[in-house]
C-alpha cells in the first residue's frame, strides 16, 4: 500500500516537473504565439513577403530594390501592424502558391486575383485593386480582340487566371504558356506568339519596357475578365487576415491608399483612365 502510494506520488511529481519544464522552455516570446501567425510576426517584428519582380507596375526592380504598387501597399499595411522588417521573396505566377503553402513566405502580395479555386488553398484579404484581362499585340497587328485569336498563337504565364480566361473567350486560339512575364514578353518580341494576355495594367507596364514601347505595341479590344487582387495568407489565420483588412480600410479612410493609388495609376501616370478602384470600408 505504502509502496504503491510512493509510486503514485513519484509519478505525480515527475509529471509536475515535466509540466514545469515545458513551461520554462517557452521563454522565447515567438514560441508563445501558439500557431497564431500575426502574433509570431509581431513578436519577431519581421515578415517574409512573396512579391513579383517581373510584373510592372506591381512589383519590379528599381535601383536594385523591389518597387511598385504591391510593394508600397504591403509596406504601409505591415507598418500599421508594427511589423517593420520585411524580407521580400521573389515569386512568379507559377510558383507563388507553393511558396505560401510550403511556409517559405508568410504572405503574398503578387498581382494575385482572388478566385474561389485559390481560396480553397489559401485565404485572401479584401480586394486592394481590380483589373481586367486584355491582349497586347504589335501596333500593326490585324488582331482587334479575342475573337480574332482563332488559330493564332497567344501567350500567357503559367499559374495565372489569364490561361483559364483565354480558354473561355478564345477557345480556338493556340495557347503558349510561359514561366514568367520576362519570358512572355520575349515570346511576343521574337514573334513566337502574335499576342500576349494578362491583366491590362500589367500589359501596359510590360509594353513600356519592350523595344519601341507603347508606340510599337497596343492593347487589342476591351478587358474581358474581372480580376480583384488580394493579399494571400495561410489558411485559418483569421487574426492576420483581419488585421490586414483593417489596415487596408484605415489606409482608405486616412487617404494613404488614395495617395499610393494616384502615384501609380493617377492622371499623371501611363495607366490614367485604365482602372478605377476604391475600397469600401466595412461599417464601424
Ligand atoms: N491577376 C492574374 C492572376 O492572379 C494575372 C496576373 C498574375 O499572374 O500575376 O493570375
Amino acid at each position: 500500500m505504502f509502496q504503491r502510494q510512493l509510486f503514485v506520488t513519484a509519478l505525480f511529481s515527475g509529471l509536475l516537473a515535466l509540466l514545469l519544464l515545458g513551461c520554462g522552455g517557452r521563454s522565447n516570446p515567438a514560441a508563445m504565439t501558439d500557431g497564431n501567425l500575426l502574433l509570431r510576426l509581431q513578436a519577431n517584428g519581421h515578415a517574409r513577403v512573396g512579391v513579383k519582380l517581373d510584373t510592372p507596375p506591381f512589383g519590379f526592380p528599381l535601383a536594385g530594390q523591389p518597387a511598385g504598387f504591391d510593394i508600397d501597399v504591403i509596406n504601409d499595411v505591415l507598418s500599421r501592424l508594427r511589423i517593420n522588417r520585411i524580407t521580400y521573396v521573389p515569386v512568379t505566377s507559377a510558383n507563388r502558391m507553393d511558396k505560401l503553402l510550403s511556409g517559405e513566405v508568410d504572405m503574398l502580395i503578387a498581382s494575385m486575383t482572388i478566385t474561389r479555386a485559390r481560396d480553397r488553398q489559401v485565404d485572401f484579404s479584401i480586394p486592394y485593386f481590380e483589373d481586367g484581362q486584355g491582349l497586347l499585340v504589335a501596333a500593326d497587328s490585324s488582331i482587334q480582340g479575342p475573337a480574332d485569336l482563332a488559330g493564332r498563337k497567344v501567350g500567357a504565364t503559367r499559374g495565372s487566371t489569364s490561361i483559364l480566361n483565354l480558354r473561355q473567350v478564345a477557345p480556338r486560339a493556340e495557347l503558349v504558356e510561359y514561366a514568367n512575364f520576362n519570358a512572355l514578353t520575349k515570346g511576343l518580341i521574337e514573334g513566337e506568339v502574335e499576342a500576349i494576355s494578362t491583366d491590362t495594367t500589367i500589359l501596359i507596364g510590360l509594353a513600356r519596357s519592350m523595344p519601341g514601347g507603347t508606340q510599337s505595341w497596343r492593347l487589342a479590344g476591351n478587358p474581358f475578365s474581372t480580376e480583384p487582387y488580394g493579399i494571400a495568407v495561410p489558411k485559418n489565420q483569421s487574426d492576420l487576415r483581419s488585421a490586414i483588412n483593417n489596415a487596408l480600410m484605415e489606409m482608405w479612410e486616412d487617404g494613404d491608399f488614395q495617395m499610393l493609388y494616384d502615384t501609380w495609376f493617377g492622371p499623371h501616370t501611363p495607366f490614367a483612365g485604365l482602372v478605377n478602384f476604391g475600397i469600401t470600408p466595412y461599417p464601424r
